[in-house]
């Protein structure tokens, strides 16, 4: 992930679902959860609230802090030890699509690749939907992968809800309104009630 409320918006149903029938999760955030404009916010601590609600455990939450939205000031490699040091062995990434319109999303896209490459690794990637950047990128989202998470929809956005400063009154896509009907919008494309789509990067 690049910011905290990625993992919320992006794959926030997934992650409830895994941890519910007994996987394993850890979180990766490339920034610092700071945001500098237009307001100077600090999201850490929400960030730990909202992955508590999904499920997962305080120690499997990891931040490289770079800066927020400065993400082409830094050096790829300096940070590829700290991310293959947590994703050993880790047989799915989910990161943010390279398409969208956030520099540090496209970092996190380009540290992943770089991470789990297949020589050395077995990992599955996806990429996921993150409103408010993903949609607003030239290039629309394809989606080749889709999760209902009917049974987690609620979760997330009880997730959503931690992220006090993010969350923006219907028609922002950071609603909790608009995250309902996104992933209703997913779940008819494919017969469920909700989902979230993905698109496959690499798969085993
Ligand atoms: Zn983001």
């Amino acid at each position: 992930m690049a910011h905290p409320d990625d993992e919320v918006l992006g794959c926030g149903g997934w992650i409830a679902q895994l941890l519910q029938s007994g996987n394993d999760v850890s979180v990766i955030f490339t920034t610092d959860g700071v945001r500098h404009s237009p307001i100077s916010t600090d999201s850490k601590g929400d960030a730990y609230e909202a992955l508590q609600v999904l499920g997962v455990k305080k120690d499997h939450i990891n931040f490289l802090n770079i800066k927020t939205q400065r993400s082409d000031e830094y050096v790829l490699r300096d940070y590829t030890e700290q991310v293959e040091k947590v994703g050993k062995d880790i047989d799915l990434v989910i990161v943010p699509s390279k398409h969208d319109l956030n520099i540090d999303h496209v970092f996190a896209y380009n540290l992943a690749l770089i991470c789990f490459r297949p020589v050395k690794y077995r990992s599955r990637i996806v990429t996921m939907e993150i409103m408010s950047s993903t949609e607003w990128s030239d290039r629309p989202f394809h989606s080749n992968y889709y999760i209902d998470i009917s049974k987690t929809i609620d979760l997330k956005i009880e997730a959503l809800g931690k992220y006090v400063k993010q969350v923006l009154p219907f028609p922002h896509p950071r609603s909790p309104e608009a995250i309902r009907i996104k992933a209703q919008q997913r779940g008819l494309e494919v017969g469920y009630l909700y989902a979230e789509a993905y698109h496959i990067i690499r798969w085993f």
